[in-house]
């Protein structure tokens, strides 16, 4: 990767343009959900208008995430309207628009005309969409890509070397078509026992600052593997709903995003 500088998205411009903040990892269940959902709360807390598109048509988690599975989103002259999850968060998934449970066996172009309808819903005065896209170099990055311009993605990734090789190779994709890489994210790093409190690193720990020293990207910070991220995820209460110890991570990674 060539030397990029660091990107933060700008919120200031004249006239209110809506920016879309790509969410990506190379592989899946690296938490790119989980980091999506919470940095959009996290950017609606510090007063962003922001909404979240899930387009992760191989597992679309937001429904679960921010409580609203089995909600149907309304359309208006063929414009959807987001629904409203968890802490007010304006939202539209893939799984809002499939039956639960439904395995998807899309072609490409089925699934960029659906990346396209969640774009374009009716997301008012929203002025970041963060997109949680599927894992991965496919069809629907491409579409971000060519029809929709992300002003910059954010890459997560484990620490360990199979998911980062993956991330990086993500990166190039976006890095190869102009599209700013905002910085790496660090998701599962240390683990503190809750009996004990001793930390180890069941997925090893800093390969992602590493790798991103490496690619002379931005190190936006670590997440720590911790039970209550993945039981609040799992309950539908995200836990940068409000400001607590476990939204610290994703506070500091959106205040280093926009600005
Ligand atoms: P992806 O979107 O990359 O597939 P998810 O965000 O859906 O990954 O996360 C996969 C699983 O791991 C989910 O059950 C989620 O709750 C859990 N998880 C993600 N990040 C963490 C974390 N930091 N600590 C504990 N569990 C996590």
């Amino acid at each position: 990767l060539p030397e990029i500088e660091h990107v933060r998205i700008a919120l200031t411009a004249e006239k209110p343009v809506r920016r879309i903040l790509a969410v990506a990892s190379g592989k899946g269940g690296v938490g790119k959900s989980t980091l999506a959902a919470n940095l959009a709360l996290a950017l609606k807390r510090q007063g962003v208008k922001v909404g979240l598109v899930d387009a992760d048509i191989y597992g679309p988690s937001q429904p679960q995430i921010l409580g609203n599975t089995g909600a149907k989103p309304e359309a208006r002259e063929k414009q959807l309207i987001p629904l409203i999850g968890a802490g007010e968060l304006p939202v539209l998934s893939i799984g809002h628009l499939v039956p639960a449970g439904k395995a998807l066996a899309w072609r490409g172009p089925m699934t960029g005309g659906a990346l396209t309808q969640l774009i374009e819903a009716d997301w008012g005065d929203a002025e970041v969409l963060v997109v949680d896209l599927p894992p991965g170099t496919g069809d629907v990055q491409l579409t971000m890509i060519q029809k929709h311009r992300p002003a910059g993605v954010v890459l997560v990734s484990t620490p360990q070397d199979l998911a980062l090789i993956d991330a990086a190779r993500a990166g190039q994709l976006f890095d190869g078509a102009g599209v700013p890489i905002i910085g790496l994210v660090e998701n599962m790093s240390g683990y503190a026992c809750p009996h004990c409190g001793e930390v180890s690193d069941p997925f090893g720990s800093g390969g992602v600052e590493q790798a991103a020293e490496r690619l002379e990207l931005p190190f936006l910070g670590r997440i720590p593997l911790s039970m209550a991220i993945r039981e609040r995820s799992d309950a539908g209460t995200p836990p940068a709903l409000e400001e607590n110890e476990l939204s610290a991570p994703f506070d500091a990674i959106a205040a280093s995003v926009a600005s």
